[in-house]
């Protein structure tokens, strides 16, 4: 009797959903499943997805090895090929005014195929997150406007309801569904989100040569640079040097450059200084004021603090195109999720993949390539299904997700901590100290001492 086709719904589709859904299909040779994917967003482009993130050789390996060819040839729209001697793909940590703490060992490369055969050393190609995603949407139905509100398991599979009152029935459910999954809280209520008392503000902007040519030079730092305060605040701008195209600009003869600035602050802040602080978070102008007013508040005069402010005056406050995903900046608290700090996950139908499992800092840029993994892991393991032993794959691939990217979190959140800890001119001292040695112990043996073993 031919067996019937096992169906997995992937609920979510952002790069570690899109990912696995290409894993699935391109193993169809090998093991053949009915994929389904759902998302909440009415269409590709009704939220902003952008933001620069870095993919390391983890991430890249993993990628080549879920897409299929056709659409590894579009990976360069989303992470065009590094300049040569231009561009750095390198990460720096500067101190409040921009001296450098911390650069840790990075190989020049050529292009992602380069970053993925890496066998040590912690070099990235800067990736445009929404770009990405479109590449990776390419021949995948998605079914958009389905918000999962919950599931139903039963002893044959399990049931996914969607807020429009419709219905799926799958063997497998998989939750890629970010941080606010739906999917975790009903599979692991007890699963909490670690609130680091620190709020973000993103935005992507087009800066102009001459503003980016000043922290170059001036910090001697390309690609992603850092810079940690005194006061629990950071900065951080990354960029590619590729000359963006756009009509309107202010001077014809610049080049403008697509560039991520992030700014962090404690969260106390605002409660402190509710009577000063007008901030409303639909309204974008008001939340330029108020980064600017944290900035000048919480950073020394210099140079540095000049850069960084008049990267925030480029934040677009309106958009005149109704059809381009437009950027609408707001706060956001910075989170992340310890998949280990339960104790009772019990593999069975329903699965979690991506920042629904682990959510993380992205001070060390682990999600995006952690997400990616995981859909590779998971897929490989899925090879082995059968009715009978499901429940062994989803472990094996529990097993390897729960492990690496707890490490991963963890990591990351030690230095979320030490970067955001409001420290003073004496704590600054041993801090910076203490980076600045660390920076010499890497540079000596040519090693990230962050790096992740193969
Ligand atoms: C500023 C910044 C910089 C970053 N830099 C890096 C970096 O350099 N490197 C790196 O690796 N990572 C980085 N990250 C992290 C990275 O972006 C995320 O970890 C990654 O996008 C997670 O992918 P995901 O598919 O798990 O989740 P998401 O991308 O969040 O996708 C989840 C999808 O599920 C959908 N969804 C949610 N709820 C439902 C529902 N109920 N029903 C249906 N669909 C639903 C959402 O709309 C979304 O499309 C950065 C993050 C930030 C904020």
């Amino acid at each position: 009797m031919q067996q019937k086709i096992p169906t997995v719904i992937i609920i979510g589709a952002g790069l570690g959903g899109l990912t696995l859904y290409h894993a699935l299909i391109k193993n169809k040779d090998k093991k053949e499943f009915n994929v389904k994917i759902f998302e909440r967003e009415s269409g590709p482009q009704a939220r902003w997805q952008g933001y620069h993130i870095g993919i390391n050789k983890f991430g890249a390996r993993s990628l080549i090895n879920c897409i299929p060819s056709s659409i590894a040839l579009n990976l360069p729209k989303a992470m065009p090929n590094p300049v040569f001697n231009v561009e750095y793909h390198g990460f720096s940590l500067t101190d409040h005014t921009g001296n450098l703490l911390l650069r840790p060992p990075t190989k020049q490369v050529k292009d992602v195929y380069e970053v993925a055969n890496l066998s040590v050393g912690s070099s990235i190609i800067i990736t445009c997150r929404d770009k990405l995603r479109d590449v990776l949407l390419e021949n995948v139905p998605v079914q958009w406007g389905k918000k999962c509100i919950r599931y139903e398991e039963t002893d044959d599979g399990v049931w996914v309801l969607f807020e429009d009152g419709s219905k799926e029935f799958c063997d497998i459910l998989v939750g890629a569904d970010g941080i606010n999954s739906p999917v975790r809280k009903q599979k692991l209520p007890e699963l909490q989100i670690f609130d680091y008392g620190s709020t973000m503000v993103i935005a992507n902007v087009d800066a102009p040569k001459n503003l980016l040519d000043r922290l170059i030079t001036k910090f001697n730092g390309k690609g992603i640079i850092q810079s940690v305060g005194l006061n629990g605040e950071t900065t951080v701008t990354l960029f590619r040097l590729i000359p963006i195209e756009k009509e309107n600009y202010k001077n014809k003869n610049e080049s403008y450059y697509r560039a991520t600035i992030f700014f962090e602050y404690p969260s106390k802040l605002d409660d402190v200084e509710h009577d000063k602080i007008k901030v409303d978070d639909n309204d974008p102008a008001s939340v330029v004021d108020h980064v600017k007013y944290m900035i000048r508040k919480l950073r020394p005069e210099c140079e540095l603090t000049n850069v960084i402010l008049e990267l925030w005056d480029l934040v677009p406050k309106t958009t005149s195109d109704p059809s381009k995903t437009y950027n609408p900046i707001r706060r956001r608290k910075m989170q992340d999720i310890d998949p280990l700090s339960v104790n009772t996950w019990t593999s069975n139908r329903i699965t979690l993949l991506g920042d629904a499992a682990h959510a993380m800092s992205p001070v060390l840029g682990l999600g995006a390539n952690n997400a990616i993994e995981d859909a590779e892991v998971l897929s490989r393991a899925l090879l082995n299904y059968s009715s009978e032993n499901y429940i062994s794959c989803i472990k094996e691939y529990e097993n390897d997700m729960l492990k690496r990217s707890s490490a991963d979190v963890l990591k990351s959140r030690f230095v979320e901590i030490r970067n955001t800890t409001p420290v003073g001119y004496i704590g600054c001292f041993f801090r910076n100290n203490m980076l600045r040695i660390t920076n010499a112990i890497m540079k000596f043996f040519d090693y990230n001492l962050l790096d992740r073993k193969d």
